[in-house]
């Protein structure tokens, strides 16, 4: 239970409680007020008393706002990790994009990571090695844009998964969403100044019938010399034809995507695929010289360490130009929350370090990584690459740095403007199909509106 005397503070110390496992049981009151650029906070946990003093200089009223929220959260997150004795890999850190936060205090960001939100060194290292590796492919020139296309449509639903994706066999009004989605394509396309890359995602799109998939892919059009990256994540859905309509219309990367080697785990997960199938499919696509991205999951239910061992050993033997390391994260929708007790922290951490390890001492970087709430161990997403072969996408939606012109049911759009007082404006279409297609003309005019 918390109580604070700032309560518009309340969610965002939450979120701080909420990063130590069984800490909403304590009771903690909280105390903050300042003083001209002084900030005292006060912590009281199970009785036990803890007082933070900063001084912090500000030039804005926000600013200002900025500081007093910052030490607030620091001062629960020092007690808590005082009364309990623990710390986090990231520190006082709560936010999803940690590699943003850092660019935004220039030279100085390992200094602001290590000495004021109290990041581990060895996560300061990951977002060292991330900055080092996005360089001279992060650009902050906003007539950059990114398209995005969503078919959210699966051959059948992860356990795991907390999209809005649903059973493609089950999907009705299939090829009227194609339809709608192919004029909304149309029309969005003139929106777009300099296109970065195209990221075709959002389920499985490869899982549409081929005369369908034809229509979006025919409507995104050919793009020589752009990222077109093409989710054909599950291998059930990846055969020859599929694979050479893919290349036919430019695409240079898909995602063939794991999650676990273990036959065992990916039954568990609903799945209805061997790991055997991800290899075969996987040098199948190699054929056809696409780069390809693999999805592995560490804390997946069931998994021991050693079996994610074997997992990431068998992903790096493939020698895939990218390896993205999720960290279980149950949200609303995942039919796995309701039986999952969350692994402890320690054995999901050594799951992380060792892939972090094993993938850079194999000639991989860290590229991109995003953080989210009810992550198991409190960790993190991490893309790896290949020297040379970053996705542009990925980096750019999780810097926040281009325009995000996004068509279909449940995509975000995203427009960006330095200069504004909200830099960063969005606009999400209706995630039910149905309602999608019924209100696409409202759809088209929002984001017409919204990159004007
Ligand atoms: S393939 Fe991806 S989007 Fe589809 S059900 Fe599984 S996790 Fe969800």
């Amino acid at each position: 239970m918390l109580i604070t005397d700032a309560p518009f503070l309340k969610p965002d110390l939450l979120e701080v409680v909420n990063l130590f496992e069984g800490a909403e049981n304590l009771e903690i009151v909280h105390a903050a007020h300042a003083e001209g650029f002084y900030f005292f906070n006060r912590v009281t946990v199970n009785g036990r008393d803890y007082g933070y003093e900063n001084e912090k200089s500000f030039s804005t009223p926000l600013e200002n706002k900025r500081y007093f929220k910052r030490f607030a959260k620091l001062s629960v997150y020092k007690a808590l990790s005082e009364y309990l004795g623990v710390s986090m890999p990231w520190g006082a850190l709560t936010g999803i994009r940690p590699t943003k936060l850092a660019y935004t205090h220039g030279d100085g960001y390992e200094k602001f990571l290590t000495e004021e939100m109290l990041v581990s060194p060895k996560k300061v290292e990951v977002v060292k090695r991330i900055i080092g590796a996005q360089r001279g492919i992060y650009s902050t020139d906003t007539s950059n844009a990114d398209f995005f296309v969503g078919i959210p449509f699966c051959p059948s639903r992860c356990a795991y998964c907390s999209f809005v994706s649903s059973e493609i066999s089950k999907a009705k009004n299939l090829d009227l969403y194609v339809e709608t989605l192919v004029r909304e394509i149309e029309e969005s396309k003139p929106i777009i100044k300099n296109l970065r890359s195209i990221y075709v995602g959002g389920g499985t799109p490869v899982s549409l019938p081929k005369p369908l998939l034809l229509r979006v892919l025919g409507a995104i059009g050919k793009n020589p010399g752009v990222e077109y990256t093409v989710e054909a994540g599950r291998p059930d859905c990846i055969d020859r034809e599929v694979l050479s309509i893919l290349k036919d219309f430019g695409v240079t990367r898909i995602c063939v995507n794991p999650q676990t080697f273990n036959d065992v785990t990916l039954e568990l997960l609903g799945r209805k695929h061997a790991a055997s199938d991800v290899i075969e499919k996987f040098y199948l696509a190699k054929e056809f010289g696409f780069d390809i991205n693999t999805d592995l999951i560490a804390g997946l239910t069931g998994e021991n360490f050693g079996m994610f061992r074997y997992s990431l050993d068998k992903a790096l033997s493939l020698r895939p130009e990218n390896i993205t390391v999720h960290t279980l994260c149950l949200k609303k929708g995942a039919k796995l929350k309701e039986n999952t007790s969350r692994l402890s922290s320690g054995e999901v951490s050594e799951m992380v370090d060792y892939a972090f390890e094993t993938l850079t001492a194999a000639g991989y970087e860290p590229y991109y990584l995003y953080r989210q709430k009810y992550m198991a161990g409190n960790l993190e997403n991490t893309g790896y690459t290949l020297p040379g072969k970053a996705c542009v996408y990925n980096i750019d939606i999780m810097e926040e740095i281009a325009q995000n012109v996004a068509c279909g049911a449940n995509a975000v759009s995203k427009a960006i403007n330095e200069n504004a007082e909200t830099k960063i404006v969005r606009y999400g279409a209706p995630k039910d199909i149905k309602t999608y297609i019924e209100k696409i003309d409202e759809i088209i005019e929002e984001k017409r509106k919204l990159f004007l």
